[in-house]
């Protein structure tokens, strides 16, 4: 059987993760804050804080914006159940909109419908790892129009004095738009370093800040390595020079740390992924594209345009013409061949929690018809030539057969 998406451990990871442990030194510590600042360089990012989720990361951000019950957040309906989670743990209201049929990603007009009085921030989601268009969104939301609209209700929503852009780029580590990394495109991004993501802590992720004047980052950055850690005034570390026991708590804060051992992962899949990872990602990508290209029925994924590359994290295959049953069908029996392929994402109003809250897959039907299409294809580091020819082969004659037998 190929797999989805199984993470590349080697020996270098290994002996990191060991060194790690035989330091003594397992939780946040000096790994972590080295693996921010390699973070920093890499994407150019103003402050880089180490979490132990991306969902982690963005409640800390929508809290820090003090995003509270009564108040509207926009996301995108086409996304993970984390993006909407995060936006209910604070109470507030996730406004769904629909997303553009060609990149699977939130649509402009429909944000522009959805914006209100009550709205405190949008998260666009780099589906796929291709970025959203974040120069239409950051025009958006400072335009007079719109920000004459907006209602701050506390310093940090004063200061900014407009609807918060925090990116979900989950998927997106790496990625460029307009020769800029994202990270560095919208007020704070987050990160995810989850096992199945292409660049893997186990468990992980990370908040860049990019915060417009007044706001100091660095700042910011400190206060949020504290509430990240039980709002607690010195972490572990600051804690071990000698005599130095005593601590405040400035805040009831919450328990979102990386760890040491999860860094150390982060360390070594740095050094290669711009050189290796990435590379190797971009060319199973061309692949697919090139076999797939012939197929009047295949509609691809879009990787690379004048101004956006994508971080080529998941490959969604369409479909045309297809119900969604024929699309289960075809990846019962890809599966049934030896090959895994998935289904990114179900969109948010399909999930029982979300429908039962009023959400109704008929005001989407981008999303609707995008998903019913969609057949996600492995794409990982350790896919050999002959495996993604397998994976190809095996998709065609399936599609093949379920078109000619409907
Ligand atoms: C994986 C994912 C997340 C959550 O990441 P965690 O690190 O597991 O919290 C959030 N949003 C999207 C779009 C994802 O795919």
């Amino acid at each position: 059987m190929i797999p989805f998406s199984p993470p590349k451990i080697y020996q270098e990871i290994i002996d990191e993760v060991a060194d790690t442990l035989k330091s003594g030194w397992i939780t946040t510590g000096p790994k972590t804050k080295l693996l921010e600042q390699k973070i920093e360089e890499y994407i150019g990012a103003l402050k880089v804080l180490c979490v132990n989720s991306a969902t982690a990361g963005l409640e800390l951000m929508l809290r820090w914006y003090g995003v509270k019950e009564g108040d509207e957040v926009i996301i995108p309906a086409y996304t993970y159940c984390a993006t909407a989670n995060v936006v209910r743990h604070c109470g507030a209201t996730p406004v769904m909109v629909d997303v553009n049929e060609h990149d699977f990603n939130i649509n402009i007009e429909k944000i522009k419908h959805a914006i209100t009085s009550k709205t405190k921030a949008i998260i666009p989601v780099d589906f796929a790892g291709f970025p959203a268009d974040y120069d239409e969104i950051m025009q958006l939301v400072k335009s007079e129009q719109i920000k004459q609209h907006f209602v701050p209700e506390n310093e940090n929503q004063h200061k900014l004095n407009r609807i918060f852009v925090l990116s979900d780029a989950a998927h997106s580590f790496g990625a460029n738009y307009k020769k800029q990394k994202t990270g560095t495109l919208c007020d704070a991004t987050v990160f995810s370093f989850h096992a199945v993501k292409n660049f893997t802590t186990a468990e992980g992720g990370a908040i860049a800040l990019n915060l417009p004047q007044p706001f100091a980052n660095t700042e910011i950055y400190k206060y949020l390595n504290i509430i990240s850690l039980h709002g607690q005034s010195k972490d572990a570390l600051a804690k071990t020079q000698a005599g130095a026991w005593q601590y405040d708590v400035i805040e009831a804060g919450y328990k979102a740390n990386m760890t040491d051992i999860l860094a150390s992962l982060g360390l070594v899949e740095i050094k290669y992924y711009e050189k290796e990872t990435l590379p190797k990602r971009k060319a199973i990508f061309r692949f697919y594209t090139e076999k797939l290209n012939e197929q009047q029925w295949a509609t691809l994924p879009p990787y690379e345009t004048e101004t956006k590359e994508s971080s080529y994290h998941l490959y969604p295959l369409r479909i045309k013409g297809i119900s969604e049953q024929q699309r289960n069908a075809i990846i019962k029996q890809i599966a049934e061949n030896g090959v895994s392929v998935n289904v990114h994402f179900q969109p948010l109003p399909l999930l029982s929690y979300y429908k039962n809250l009023g959400y109704n897959i008929e005001d989407y039907p981008v999303a609707y018809k995008n998903y019913a299409h969609e057949i996600s294809l492995p794409v990982y580091y350790d896919l050999t030539n002959e495996q993604m020819q397998k994976v190809i082969d095996t998709v065609i004659d399936v599609v093949n057969n379920v078109l000619k037998n409907a």
